[in-house]
C-alpha cells in the first residue's frame, strides 16, 4: 500500500503516478464501478486521472467508515486506507438500524445444507486447522448451521487454503500488509488466506489472528457481507495483535440470513437443563432464593461478573465483591427474586468448570440464550480470560 501516501492533497483534475493503483484498489472493494472478467487475474487497468468517478468512489469509501464525505485524499482518509483488511467488496448497508449486509442478490447455503464440511490441502498448517475449528463452532453456536472437517479437499464444502500473490482466481494477493484474505459467497466456498502475512493462532503483537480473520472469512462463506460497525467480526479492517469475538450486529446478520432456528437449538429450560426436583425440607430453605437460573439471571450474573473483574483491573473477586455481583444482577433482573453472592459465587464456578474442560463443545452448546440477540457462549468468550482466572477469595 505504499502507492497511498504520495497521493495526499491530489485532487479532482491532478494527473498523479499512483492514482491508477488506488482505482484498482477501490474497484476491488466495489467502489468503482469496472469491467473485470473474472477469468482474468490482472486487475482492471485504470489512468493516473483524478476523474469525476475516483472522487464519488472516495465519498462513498469515506461514507461506509463514517469519515467526514470529502472526497479528497486527505491524511485520515489515506491513512484509513492503508490498514490491513479483507479483500472481499464492501457492500452498501440496506438499512440504517443494522450495519451487517449481505452479497447481492442475497446467495446463501440451501435451507436444506445446514451440515457443511470443510477441508485444507495437504500440509497446512496445523494452528489453522485449530483456529477454523473454533472458528466454526463460533458460528454454529449462533446460528442452524453445523461444520465437520473432512479429510477430502476436493469434495468439502468450505475449502481453506493460504495463498500467495496471484493464485489464479482473479484476485490477487499484494503480499505482506495490505490485503489479508478473502473468501467467495455461497455456495462457492473458497476461503485463502494471504500467505505472506504474519498468522499465528492468538494475540501475539505484529501478527494476525488466524481465528478472527477465519470467522470473518467464514461469516463471507455463509453468505455476510461487510458491516460498517467497528465492533463487528464482519468489519472490513482488523488490526494484529488482536483477536474479535462476533458482535451483537453479527449476530443480528446471520439470525436475519437464515431466521429459522431449529427448535432443538433453543434450550426450553436455561442452561442448565436440571429439573426442579420438589425439596425434601421446603420450611429450611424457605429463604432461599430457587437454585435454577433463568437464561436472563446467567447472562446478566456473566455480565455483572464481566463488570466486576474489569473494574478490578483484571483482579480476582474477593467476598464484598460477589455481593456487588449479586445485587447487580437483582438489579438487572428485578422480576425475579434475588440471588446470593454464595449462589452467584458458585454458578460462575460451574461455568468456569465447564469452560475450561472444552470450550468449543461449550460454545457448541451454550447455544442460545432465550433472550434472543444475547448468546450466552458469546457473553462467556468475551470473559473467558477472566473465567480462567475466577477464584473465590474472601
Ligand atoms: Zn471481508
Ligand atoms: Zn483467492
Amino acid at each position: 500500500m505504499d502507492f497511498l501516501q504520495p497521493l495526499l492533497g491530489t485532487q479532482k483534475g491532478n494527473l498523479t503516478e499512483g492514482l491508477s493503483k488506488l482505482k484498482n484498489h477501490l474497484s476491488r472493494l466495489g467502489y468503482l464501478t469496472t469491467i473485470h472478467k473474472p477469468s482474468s487475474s490482472s486487475p482492471p487497468p485504470h489512468d493516473d486521472l483524478f476523474d469525476g468517478a475516483l472522487q464519488q468512489a472516495v465519498t462513498d469509501y469515506q461514507s461506509f467508515f463514517s469519515l467526514p464525505p470529502t472526497g479528497a485524499l486527505d491524511a485520515a482518509t489515506l491513512a484509513h486506507m492503508g490498514k490491513p483488511r479483507c479483500g472481499v467488496r464492501d457492500v452498501s448497508p440496506p438499512n440504517t438500524t443494522a450495519h451487517y449486509t449481505f452479497f447481492p442478490g442475497q446467495p446463501k447455503w440451501p435451507a436444506g445444507r445446514r451440515n457443511l464440511t470443510y477441508s485444507f490441502p495437504p500440509g497446512t498448517r496445523a494452528d489453522a486447522h485449530k483456529a477454523i475449528l473454533d472458528a466454526t463452532n463460533i458460528w454454529a453456536s449462533v446460528s442452524p448451521l453445523k461444520f465437520k472437517y473432512t479429510k477430502d479437499y476436493s469434495a468439502a464444502d468450505i475449502k481453506i487454503s493460504f495463498q500467495s500473490r496471484d493464485h489464479g482466481d482473479g484476485s490477487a494477493f499484494d503480499g505482506s500488509g495490505g490485503i489479508l484474505a478473502h473468501a467467495y459467497a455461497p455456495t462457492d466456498g473458497r476461503l485463502h488466506f494471504d500467505g505472506d502475512e504474519r498468522w499465528v493462532n492468538g494475540v501475539v503483537g505484529g501478527a494476525f489472528d488466524l481465528q478472527t480473520v477465519g470467522l470473518h472469512e467464514l461469516g463471507h462463506v455463509l453468505g455476510l457481507g461487510h458491516s460498517q460497525d467497528g465492533g463487528a467480526v464482519m468489519f472490513p479492517q482488523v488490526g494484529n495483535g488482536f483477536r474479535k469475538v462476533l458482535g451483537k450486529d453479527d449476530i443480528d446478520g446471520i439470525r436475519a440470513f437464515s431466521p429459522l432456528i431449529p427448535p432443538d437449538l433453543i434450550p426450553h429450560h436455561g442452561y442448565d437443563h436440571l429439573p426442579i426436583l420438589p425439596r425434601r425440607h421446603p420450611h429450611r430453605h424457605a429463604s432461599l432464593p430457587p437454585p435454577c437460573w433463568s437464561p436472563e439471571e446467567t447472562v446478566a450474573l456473566i455480565d455483572a461478573y464481566k463488570d466486576k473483574w474489569y473494574s478490578l483491573h483484571c483482579g480476582n473477586l474477593r467476598g464484598n465483591h460477589w455481593q456487588e455481583v449479586a445485587d447487580d444482577v437483582a438489579s438487572r433482573c428485578p422480576a425475579l427474586p434475588p440471588k446470593t453472592s454464595v449462589q452467584c459465587c458458585h454458578k460462575m464456578e460451574k461455568l468456569r468448570k465447564r469452560w475450561l474442560k472444552d470450550p468449543p463443545r461449550f460454545i457448541a452448546t451454550t447455544a442460545w440464550s432465550s433472550l434472543g440477540s444475547h448468546p450466552l457462549s458469546q457473553a462467556v468468550v468475551e470473559i473467558s480470560p477472566a473465567i480462567r482466572m475466577l477464584n473465590f477469595g474472601s
